[in-house]
């Protein structure tokens, strides 16, 4: 006690305030500490009985005199187990970045690499729907864990796919702003209401549940964005307005004492 809040020893009213709110800063620590062993142990331990599941779902579809009702069934069954795993993997994931027990292995990186990479992969799946994605970047030096990252990216940009309409358009961009990287994914979308613009990053939170549900989400891609970045010192902020569109920035401390940091962009041609 007394290592947060200063505590003088004159016995009056300001030093038993000061030690009070120092006993409820432990408690508040203590009871999210224990929150997140919750998490990360109840994911741990449902991971290996949801694998057994699968296992002998299997086993019953290579019967050849399983008829074709339980063969529905049973595939019905996999695709929850698909799900539950997804979710049990994501909280793991969670859990593990927030309480520090996953570290990240970062390395001096070139984040419009990774943004271009992600272009790349996810080129087609924006194409299915007709929706444009463009791509505008400098090279900017970040200390960044590139799977990680990747991830980040691949989260906001199966989003912003996914909650824009036929026709829309996806742009991602870089830039330095002042310490850090910024790396922005705008999109020509539904948009998010105002009201539900403080809470897209908590867990298993969805603007509309039932056309989350259909388009295959958990409520939880938001939340391991969020990890990430603050196991980089970085952030993640939102900007959106209904029915127009969203912009989603991530900030990550650049490399400032490399000399690559901010690589002037080639002339155009
Ligand atoms: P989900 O798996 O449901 O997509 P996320 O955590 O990734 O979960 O996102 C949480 C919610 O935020 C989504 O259900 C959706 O309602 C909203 N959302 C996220 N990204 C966008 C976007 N680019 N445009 C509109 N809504 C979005």
């Amino acid at each position: 006690l007394g290592e947060r809040l200063p505590v003088s020893d004159t016995g009056d009213e300001m030093e038993r305030l000061a030690l009070s709110l120092n006993r409820m800063i432990t408690r508040l620590e203590d009871a999210l500490s224990h929150n997140r062993r919750f998490s990360a142990d109840v994911s741990h331990e449902l991971r290996t009985p949801l694998t057994i599941m699968r296992g002998e779902l299997e086993q019953v579809l290579l019967d050849t005199e399983v008829d074709s009702a339980t063969r529905v069934s049973v595939f019905s069954a996999l695709d929850e187990i698909s799900r539950m795993s997804k979710i049990v993997e994501s909280l793991l994931a969670i859990a593990r970045l927030d309480s520090g027990a996953d570290s990240i292995n970062t390395l001096p990186t070139d984040v419009s690499e990774l943004c271009r990479w992600t272009v790349e992969q996810m080129h087609l799946l924006a194409e299915e729907k007709n929706i444009g994605l463009e791509i505008e970047t400098r090279p900017l030096m970040v200390m960044a864990d590139s799977s990680r990252i990747k991830q980040v990216m691949v989260n906001l940009i199966d989003n912003a796919i996914k909650y824009t309409t036929d026709g829309g358009k996806i742009i991602v961009t870089t830039a330095a702003t002042g310490k850090m990287a910024s790396i922005e994914i705008r999109d020509t979308g539904i948009g998010i209401p105002p009201e539900a613009l403080p809470h897209v990053f908590d867990r298993f939170y969805r603007v509309d549940k039932v056309r989350a549900r259909i388009s295959g989400g958990t409520g939880l891609g938001l939340s391991i964005v969020k990890a990430i970045c603050h196991a980089h010192g970085g952030n993640i902020t939102v900007t959106s307005k209904d029915g127009e569109g969203t912009t989603m920035r991530v900030m990550l401390p650049l490399l400032l004492s490399s000399p690559l940091s901010t690589i002037p962009a080639p002339a155009e041609q």
